[in-house]
């Protein structure tokens, strides 16, 4: 029978509020602690941020964490410290936010875009390698979606090719790659704590690393270019205030103890929709593998065939499926070098050669992802029940019903 589509005023096929994000008494007290003890900055961050670091330097399993302002400066901090000049290329994918390239030009460096392997959304390795050439400094895998890169294919490409690897895990917090978390595994790993995030304190950004030089040098970034024993008024490296607030810190140590949890739920709501989606035609999850020990479900993706939807448009059906209640969208519209920046060259930058030019590039597999496949489901909706799972395939079918 088909019934009336919420998107045409018909009740919704899903009843519930997904929240996000999740706190409780033990958050809001550990700010108004906070709050009431005046010291919500410090020159050096203070000791609730020195706290929060070492958390989630062991949570991740690296030997450093260093917080700063958001996952976007944090992609800076870790360009620099890679010790990236003006000119130099970083291989990044095409799909992806919009930062992970932004920070490439910010660097006066040249972001080259290769495109993504259809089955995971993910930089596709071979397609690095094709790209590599002497100008080559750095590679940007975007664990997207929360989803693992190809990490030992890529840090084989760049010990051979002598590259440093700054993992994008600005959806990854608290998934592994072989039960390794992700953004322990290159260089250094880059995550931001904005609020749609997986661990959020509303804004934020941390890079973790293993490395003692990267480490001093990234921490130096983020305090305005002071050094460790340095004088306060002497400033070595090109850095800027990049410090978070110790409420900040609070927040994040406390939501901190609920993402091992949280990724565990998430990891096993997108086990149970991969095998219901499984038997739904036209509805492809995007595949995981063995090396996935753990998925976090940033982002829950899957690839959508009008075929099986009389020939629905996938916008149309992304609508429909938020009408219907479920937390979800159609994602980026267009891959990152047909955005008007790169597109012009709008860029404070100098260093870009001219004969860089993003009208010729073209990733077909990020551009049909943009443009009529990907469909996502947000993570804060993987956090309910086994039934709301089984009650967004039902929105699915509702929808796919009403147009055959
Ligand atoms: C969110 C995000 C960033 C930037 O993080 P902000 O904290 O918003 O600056 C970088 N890369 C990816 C892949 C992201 O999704």
């Amino acid at each position: 029978m088909k019934e009336k589509l919420a998107i045409n005023g018909g009740p919704k096929a899903v009843n519930k509020e997904f929240l996000w994000p999740i706190f409780d008494a033990g958050d809001v007290n550990a700010v108004t602690r906070i709050a009431q003890s005046g010291k919500w900055g410090n020159p050096d961050c203070g000791d609730e941020v020195a706290k929060f670091e070492e958390e989630f330097a062991a949570y991740c399993g690296a030997k450093y964490a260093i917080t700063c302002v958001n996952g976007s400066v944090s992609l800076r901090l870790a360009l620099i410290a890679c010790d990236v000049k003006p000119g130099d290329e970083v291989i990044v994918p095409p799909y992806t936010f919009i930062t992970t390239a932004s920070s490439v030009i910010e660097c006066n460096c040249v972001p080259v875009f290769v495109d993504i392997d259809p089955n995971t959304y993910n930089i596709s390795p071979a397609a690095i390698e094709a790209a590599i050439t002497e100008r080559t400094k750095a590679i940007i895998p975007v664990h997207f979606g929360g989803l693992a890169c190809d990490m030992d294919a890529i840090m084989d490409i760049a010990r051979k090719h002598g590259l440093r690897v700054i993992e994008d895990a600005a959806h990854g917090h608290g998934a592994e790659y072989k039960g390794k978390k992700l953004g322990s595994i290159g260089d250094v790993g880059s995550f931001s704590f904005q609020s749609s995030k997986n661990l959020t304190s509303g804004e934020g950004g941390i890079v973790i690393t293993n490395d003692d030089e990267l480490y001093a040098m990234m921490r130096s970034l983020r305090n305005v270019g002071r050094i460790e024993g340095g004088q306060w008024y002497d400033h070595y490296n090109p850095g800027c205030n990049y410090r978070i607030t110790q409420i900040q810190a609070v927040l994040l140590s406390q939501q901190l103890k609920r993402l091992e949890a949280q990724t565990r739920k998430r990891n096993d709501n997108g086990l149970y929709l991969n095998h219901l989606l499984s038997k739904v035609k036209g509805i492809s999850p995007l595949s995981r593998n063995e090396a996935i020990t753990l998925h976090c479900y940033h982002i829950y993706i899957f690839k959508y065939d009008p075929a099986a939807f009389g020939g629905l448009s996938r916008n149309d059906f992304a609508a429909m499926l938020t009408a219907e209640g479920v937390p979800s969208f159609k994602g980026y519209p267009h891959p990152l070098y047909k955005q008007p920046l790169f597109q012009n060259k709008n860029f404070m930058c100098y260093a870009i050669p001219d004969h860089v030019d993003y009208t010729q590039v073209y990733c077909p597999n990020a551009e049909q992802a943009c443009s009529s496949d990907a469909v996502w489901i947000l993570q804060h909706a993987l956090l309910g029940e086994k039934e709301d799972m089984e009650a967004f395939v039902n929105a699915i079918l509702k929808i796919q019903t009403s147009q055959l």
